[in-house]
């Protein structure tokens, strides 16, 4: 016969036991449940940020196209240390719509035509979500063969359509910032043997870097970051038209080695930032080529238009050229950042950058191409994919189409101030870019135009309205019309010429 008391404790075990497993399973569960609870809210938020977006992009007029918080605004709403314990993302999102996009500048509205647009477009939007979620790191090949050959693949699309020679490579580069500096130490090491990486700048310290007064100061900044310093950039005269004189970098190198310096690069600028001046670049990549000197072509802002054919002419000569740059995300509807970089010589770049500690030593090491060996930074982003979105979704039919309509569009524009009595060109209009200022008839000492333009864009940016930027030219305070972002359309150019004209009435 069994003890009761025996069976009671039989019983409680068993209940015990039970309970136990209980909390176990439940426990297990809850786990699960608040992993699913996590997708499921992640779920929640995420269509609630796509309405949002989706409406952002309807509404994207309606904000001010400058932000026109002052100083310091944004900083002072934002609390002063982490948060100790974890907020939901709603509030946060709050935040966003309440502290932060007051202090956002508009980009992506239609009415903005300063700079140079940074374009983006539904399909580039959605590849950056996708290349958010699988989170790439595509340094080598290994950590994302995808990553590395869709990259390569682009690269090809993009040679053949812009018209880069065969036997060059194209890599994606962060910026033309970057690129440009990779041309400079490329060329570097390419002229000093390689030994400048090895043992230092001993004996290689007169080189020379040439541009034109009017390219871009990602040049100065290479040369300074590379060890040429920025002394040694020599900035050639430009013509009436702003482009580098031939004539003047030819008697300019001469005398320079004469003077025991040695010539390392050329810069030529296909679209300047300023003005969008067009060096003449078959004429320099000659004077390269004799001098044999390292030719870098900067066509960050206008290249672009390359893949219109009739443009195609505006780099004749690149194939006596050793490297190219330019920015899908400036004009081509592409997200920052991305910025294609071709390059003659593959081997030279990589013999500059590459670098294999044995944590980053793969076994297809030599078979591929880890593309951490082809820029400054180690980690990538997989940008490609963007690239392939875009690229696919416009088709390159639906790309020149949407060129061809902004420079339409720049036209119109042009043809508004040559027209008008109180407005002047100050310098052709290339591709999509309008140079141009306000000049009352009765008004021609320059400082004083100078102040009334100035005043003038003022006035227009303080409207929120439109957003516009100026540069200087020969002295001249400059008004920019960029006419390239996504969306852009006829309408928006006609509102912003009234308005130019109705704000330019008021200030004389
Ligand atoms: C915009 C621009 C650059 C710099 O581009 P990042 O990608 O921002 O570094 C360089 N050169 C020219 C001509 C440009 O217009």
């Amino acid at each position: 016969m069994q003890n009761p008391i025996a069976i009671g404790r039989k019983v409680n075990t068993l209940k015990f036991a039970t309970l136990f497993i209980f909390i176990v399973v439940n426990h297990h569960k809850k786990d699960n449940f608040n992993m699913n609870l996590k997708s499921k809210e992640f779920r929640k938020y995420a269509h609630q940020f796509v309405d949002w977006m989706a409406d952002y992009m309807d509404n994207v007029e309606d904000y001010p196209v400058k932000s026109q918080v002052l100083p310091k605004e944004i900083y002072n709403q934002i609390g002063d240390n982490i948060p100790y314990k974890g907020e939901d993302i709603e509030t946060i999102f709050n935040d966003f719509k309440k502290i932060i996009i007051p202090g956002i500048t508009h980009w992506q509205s239609p009415n903005f035509f300063a700079y140079f647009p940074a374009n983006t477009s539904p399909p580039s939007i959605l590849a950056e979500m996708l290349t958010a979620t699988l989170g790439v790191q595509g340094m080598k090949w290994d950590t994302s063969p995808a990553s590395t050959e869709l990259e390569e693949k682009m690269m090809e699309w993009f040679k053949k359509a812009i018209g880069i020679p065969y036997n060059w490579t194209g890599v994606i580069q962060d910026s033309a910032s970057s690129a440009t500096l990779a041309s400079i130490l490329t060329a570097r090491e390419q002229k000093s043997t390689y030994k400048i990486n090895q043992v230092g700048f001993d004996g290689f310290t007169k080189f020379r870097v040439y541009c034109s007064e009017e390219t871009h100061s990602s040049i100065e900044k290479g040369a300074k970051i590379a060890g040429i310093g920025k002394e040694n950039v020599v900035k050639i005269p430009t013509d009436e038209i702003l482009r580098l004189r031939p004539d003047l970098l030819h008697q300019t190198i001469k005398q320079d080695i004469n003077n025991g310096y040695q010539p390392l690069c050329i810069i030529a600028a296909i679209g300047t930032t300023g003005t969008t001046a067009i060096d003449p670049l078959n004429e320099i990549a000659e004077i390269a080529e004799k001098f044999k000197i390292w030719l870098h072509v900067d066509a960050a802002y206008a290249g672009s238009v390359l893949l219109i054919p009739e443009y195609q002419h505006l780099i004749k000569g690149i194939e006596k050229a050793d490297s190219f740059v330019f920015n899908p995300h400036k004009w081509l509807f592409t997200n920052f950042d991305c910025s294609i970089y071709f390059v003659k010589d593959k081997n030279a770049l990589v013999n500059t950058f590459e670098i294999l500690p044995e944590y980053l030593k793969t076994s297809t090491d030599g078979v591929v191409n880890n593309h951490c060996d082809w820029g400054v930074p180690l980690g990538r982003r997989f940008r490609s994919l963007k690239l392939w979105f875009v690229m696919r979704y416009y088709g390159l039919e639906g790309l020149q189409n949407k060129l061809r309509h902004h420079i339409e569009l720049a036209k119109w524009f042009e043809n508004k101030i040559m027209k008008s009595s109180e407005f002047k060109l100050i310098v052709p209009r290339n591709i999509n870019l309008v140079c141009f200022h306000f000049k009352p008839q009765e008004l021609s000492d320059i400082k004083k135009l100078n102040r009334l333009n100035e005043e003038l864009l003022h006035k227009l940016n303080a409207t929120g309205i439109i957003y516009l930027t100026h540069t200087k030219v020969n002295e001249i305070y400059t008004l920019r019309m960029a006419i390239g972002q996504t969306n852009v359309e006829q309408n928006h150019i006609e509102k912003a010429w009234e308005l130019i004209k109705e704000k330019a009435t008021e200030i004389v």
